[in-house]
């Protein structure tokens, strides 16, 4: 996902500073975090990359996917710069982390290179690139959970934004890199975390706050040596003055019954939660190391679903993984069915060097892999389909994103069912203007797949 960053009107001889922002929002987080440091450092955030004269760009190395995205975005902006487009261009994140070397023999057009935990060094590298000096700042073991209280420039719409509560992972999945690109898990201080949040509400306008970390399940392990995420999603609900708190990135084995308490005694916790499950095979889960059985699963997933009704679960799951027979691929596609996720991202999976089932013998071929994913989601789709139908004639809040221009009586929002970039959408008619950041109820009038149409009742 590329993002360009929010025009601030300020005094032109200040450097201006671009960014793109890509891969998830645990990096977006850091690039609002970024540009906050490079303005209070001097620099006037821009939002065209052509003409500014210091252009950064985020990146992702989670799996070759993104590692392409990443690649093909740097080539463009220094595509820009030998043009004269713009002076000097740097380049973040994961993929530097992990890839430095390469990146710094093959993109000799690159003037800056940083790491993961750059928070505090990125205005010196952006000075010092605008003064003609190549510079790479990157440590090999990350302390990739910024500290304190950063300013951030917003790179969401005004009336949501993420609160990354940690970096970092202790599970050992052994399809992921993220470890070795972020490091350990690292959670911030409850306190801090609020103190964030109240600011979020009261500066940027925040009503829906997005909680996010590569684990969150697992927060505050490091620092209070047990997991407190469960206070902590009470506490945001209870005291940030956000409308909606949301839970990301959970995984399975973290969902406590504190948690499931939390999420449903909470008025403002969003009755959602993304829990990743990967796959539902026992074997799979196991090559996965997972830590996690299918019926372990099972007894989670109906354990939120009888304590709190009319839940949305998210999914994540992989297809493909080395070894995957087609047995194991049919009994996922079995689970999947029987506990019918409400929202489901599929993937086809991506052999990265550095994870523990690079070396594994039983890699699947392409066209097989890629014949279940979309196997997997023709299934998802219906399933969908059916779960969407459940809320015809009822009336949900929906949280308004934005007006259609072409239409003035026609609102794009969300429920609390629909995360915002990865869930559902509700058209919303209404005979009145509705401004984004609004809560309003409407009566929902007819379902799709994925997304619902709705009307507010005229005042
Ligand atoms: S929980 Fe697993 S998949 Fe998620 S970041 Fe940690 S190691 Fe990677």
């Amino acid at each position: 996902m590329a993002v360009s960053c929010v025009t601030t009107p300020s005094d032109s001889l200040q450097p201006t500073v671009s960014l793109i922002s890509l891969g998830c929002p645990r990096t977006l987080v850091d690039s609002e975090v970024y540009l906050g440091r490079l303005k209070q450092h001097g620099f006037r955030p821009v939002e065209q990359v052509e003409g500014s004269d210091v252009a950064v760009i985020n990146t992702c190395s989670f799996i070759q996917e993104s590692i392409q995205e990443s690649i093909d975005a740097i080539l463009d902006v220094v595509e820009l710069k030998r043009r004269g487009k713009l002076k000097a261009v740097i380049v973040a994140g994961c993929l530097v982390q992990r890839f430095k070397e390469n990146l710094i023999k093959e993109l000799p057009e690159v003037d800056g290179f940083v790491g993961v935990d750059g928070f505090g060094q990125i205005e010196r590298v952006a000075r010092r690139v605008l003064a003609g000096k190549r510079r790479t700042w990157l440590r090999f073991r990350p302390a990739s959970m910024y500290q304190g209280l950063p300013p951030r420039v917003a790179l969401t719409d005004g009336h949501y934004a993420y609160l990354k509560i940690s970096e970092g992972c202790l599970k050992g999945c052994s399809f992921c890199v993220i470890p070795k690109i972020k490091g350990p898990l690292s959670s911030r201080p409850i306190e801090e975390l609020l103190d964030e949040a109240r600011r979020l509400v009261a500066e940027r306008g925040v009503q829906e706050l997005i909680v996010v970390g590569q684990d969150t399940s697992d927060y505050g392990v490091d620092r209070y040596g047990r997991p407190r995420i469960a206070q902590l999603l009470a506490d945001l609900g209870r005291s940030s003055g956000a409308a909606w708190v949301r839970l990301l990135y959970c995984h399975p084995r973290g969902v406590t019954p504190e948690l499931i308490e939390t999420i449903r005694d909470v008025p403002t916790v969003c009755k959602y939660l993304d829990m990743a499950i990967e796959h539902a095979d026992d074997e799979v889960l196991n090559r996965m190391n997972r830590g996690i059985t299918q019926a372990r699963l099972l007894e989670t997933i109906e354990a939120l679903r009888r304590q709190v009704p009319g839940i949305a679960l998210r999914t994540s799951v992989i297809v493909g993984f080395p070894g995957e027979t087609e047995e194991a691929f049919e009994r996922l596609c079995q689970f999947l069915q029987r506990v019918r996720f409400e929202r489901l991202g599929a993937f086809r999976y991506s052999n990265e060097e550095g994870s523990a089932a690079f070396r594994s013998a039983d890699q699947i071929p392409v066209p097989i892999a890629q014949d279940r994913y979309d196997r997997l989601m023709r299934l998802q789709q219906a399933i969908a389909k059916d779960v969407n139908q459940q809320w015809l004639g009822r009336t949900l809040e929906v949280l308004i994103d934005e007006a259609d221009p072409a239409d003035p009586t026609l609102f794009v929002g969300r429920t609390y069912a629909d995360c915002p970039e990865v869930d559902g959408t509700v058209y919303v008619t209404s005979p009145r203007p509705l401004h984004p950041g609004e809560l309003v109820p409407a009566r929902i009038t007819d379902t799709y797949e994925y997304d619902l149409v709705a009307s507010v009742e005229s005042a």
